[in-house]
């Protein structure tokens, strides 16, 4: 049986009492929300901190709220709220789908928006226990120097497998976030960075404190698939989100993300002149299928051939334009 090892709990009363905490402990701290993702993690020894900080009694991050047509989410409130939630379904379909598709519903119960930002990236030789990964002498990730996906490499490529992430992109969502000192407001297109072993730009200390999803995102047409083994409980193994803005006169502008495969969400470049003016049908699905299969290397930091994976980019933007499209 895996056990957790020691550590000292802290459940602040309020989000100054947090971020004070970290000022002071950061690197002594984890953080945790929902606890689907840190409390497996913390079995494996992927983290050994002195502290848990525990945020669920900051009501403050728990709300969903309109201003002026822009949507704001709190931090903690979880998936299952996300999936359910009226507005959220009416106005924003992909997000409640993506939320509605992390793993299963007692997850999604306690999983929270925050946490799943925030998520840590995955790999084949890194979510192990703390036997595994010693038998093949760690990695660089944690506790090693070597990258056994790209033995060369320099870098940790190890997969970002948040659902709800590339469709916070592809609606152009910002995100805030606070220390003790202040708070800074950060687009989630720059919120993450190519580097698996921490793939954000929260530095320690910080806080993600809400999201927002702008006014202009309001009537895009969106869509969110996925690829995973068990449709009832697994990571994605590839991901698409996909958003235009179609008038009468065609698309006027599009954005396709494609995750799982590396440290970040990628976004695929080059699709406003491939969009423009075109009806949202399945030439455009192909076109913008070709576009992504040609961008996206997909690596075998997971254990789902690689090779499958990229096979897989086209079918599933293709998908996703029907989705958006409406097409049948
Ligand atoms: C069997 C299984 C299947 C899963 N399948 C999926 C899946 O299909 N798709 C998917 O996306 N996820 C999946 N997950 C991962 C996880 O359950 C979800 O991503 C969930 O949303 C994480 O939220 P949480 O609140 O539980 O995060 P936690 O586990 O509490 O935290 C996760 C990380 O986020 C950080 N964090 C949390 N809140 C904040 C904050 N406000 N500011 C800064 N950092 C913060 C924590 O420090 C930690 O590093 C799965 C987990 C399990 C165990
Ligand atoms: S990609 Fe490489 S460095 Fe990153 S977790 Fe996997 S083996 Fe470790």
């Amino acid at each position: 049986m895996l056990t957790l090892p020691a550590f000292e709990w802290l459940r602040p009363a309020n989000l100054d009492d947090a971020l004070a905490h970290l000022a002071n402990h950061a690197a002594e701290s984890l953080v945790v929300a929902g606890g689907t993702d840190a409390v497996p993690n913390l079995k494996h020894r992927l983290h050994e901190p002195r502290w848990i900080v525990h945020l669920g009694r900051l009501d403050e991050l728990r709300f969903v709220r309109e201003s002026e047509g822009a949507l704001s989410i709190g931090p903690l409130v979880t998936l299952s709220a996300i999936a359910r939630h009226e507005g959220i379904r009416r106005d924003f379909p992909s997000l409640a789908r993506a939320a509605s598709l992390v793993a299963s519903p007692q997850i999604r119960n306690m999983g929270t928006l925050g946490g799943n930002l925030c998520l840590d990236t995955r790999c084949t030789y890194y979510n192990q226990t703390y036997f595994w990964r010693d038998a093949l002498g760690f990695c660089l990730k944690k506790d090693g120097v070597r990258c056994h996906v790209v033995p060369q490499g320099r870098r940790c490529v190890a997969a970002h497998s948040s659902d709800v992430s590339p469709v916070l992109i592809s609606l152009d969502a910002s995100v805030d976030i606070s220390n003790a000192r202040g708070s800074r407001t950060v687009p989630v297109d720059e919120f993450f960075v190519g580097d698996g072993v921490h793939n954000n730009v929260l530095v320690p200390g910080e806080l993600v404190t809400r999201v927002t999803i702008p006014a202009a995102s309001r009537g895009l047409r969106a869509a969110y698939q996925k690829l995973r083994p068990r449709a009832a409980i697994d990571f994605p193994m590839l991901s698409v989100a996909f958003a235009a803005r179609v008038s009468d006169g065609g698309c006027e502008h599009a954005r396709l993300v494609v995750s799982a495969l590396g440290a970040k969400p990628r976004r695929i470049g080059g699709l406003d002149a491939l969009v423009k003016g075109r009806p949202l049908d399945d030439a455009l699905g192909e076109a913008l299928a070709e576009a992504a299969y040609r961008q996206c290397r997909p690596l075998t930091n997971v254990a789902y051939d690689d090779a499958y994976r990229h096979e897989m980019v086209p079918v599933f933007v293709r998908r996703a334009v029907r989705e958006a499209g409406g097409i049948a």
